[in-house]
């Protein structure tokens, strides 16, 4: 069978990191395209039809969300976003813009291989756009035909919001969704600003499926930006 080698458009304007990641994408069998302004990497991403972009926030030439924004009009290639520490902002904006995962630097190449791991996964899934019928991780299974949520094959009572909250986490799964995001897909546009909902559902839906909802290893927390349900 022949395997078609991925490309990945690295947005960078970091020589060292740019260095670093292109040998270490390139030994895991991606073919890597730079460039080191937004400009260059707009036309980069237009040009080389990559199967994920690697942006860093902080460019010379545009701010990093702007060129999430100006992908994500005509595409919807996995976008990973490096951001410096204490950017907190930064990361969300760059997610509600429509960026898949982030990384905060210093980070390691494992980390940033996990990440791409799940976001190609995300992609080639949301391609496929049927839903499978079962979702499944270690303990948590979801029957979406039937509607029924069990934790090591014990069901579980959902009530209809818990289960729109869990089936939004499911949908993208893996994926870090911020509070906003949440809170627009689970109650609607006119709940955007009531986070202190999201909190409550969240703590109720731990409860339900974690083994220790004060230490879930399901449903995490990533700290001032959102949820992310770990696959
Ligand atoms: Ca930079």
């Amino acid at each position: 069978m022949c395997k078609i080698t991925p490309i990945i458009v690295m947005i960078e304007d970091d020589l060292p990191i740019r260095r670093f990641l292109r040998t270490s994408l390139s030994t895991q069998g991606f073919l890597v395209h730079e460039a080191e302004t937004g400009k260059q990497g707009l036309v980069e991403a237009g040009v080389r039809k990559p199967d994920l972009i690697i942006l860093d926030l902080g460019l010379p030439d545009m701010d990093g969300v702007e060129v999430i924004r100006a992908i994500r009009a005509w595409s919807t290639v996995p976008i990973i976003v490096l951001s410096a520490r204490n950017g907190e902002q930064q990361k969300i904006d760059a997610l509600d813009a429509g960026a898949d995962d982030y990384l905060t630097k210093p980070f390691g190449f494992g980390q940033l291989m996990a990440r791409i791991r799940v976001a190609m996964r995300h992609a080639n899934r949301t391609q496929e756009a049927n839903q499978n019928d079962v979702f499944q991780t270690a303990h948590l299974k979801l029957d979406w035909l039937n509607r029924i949520v069990s934790i090591d094959d014990r069901e579980v009572h959902l009530t209809p919001i818990q289960y729109r909250l869990l089936t939004v986490l499911v949908k993208h799964a893996g994926k870090v969704l911020t509070h906003q995001q949440i809170l627009k897909e689970v109650w609607g546009p006119s709940y955007k600003e009531n986070a202190h909902y999201l909190r409550i559902y969240m703590s109720q839906l731990r409860q339900k499926l974690e083994a220790d909802p004060t230490q879930p290893k399901l449903l995490l927390t990533e700290s001032g930006v959102g949820y992310r349900l770990k696959v």
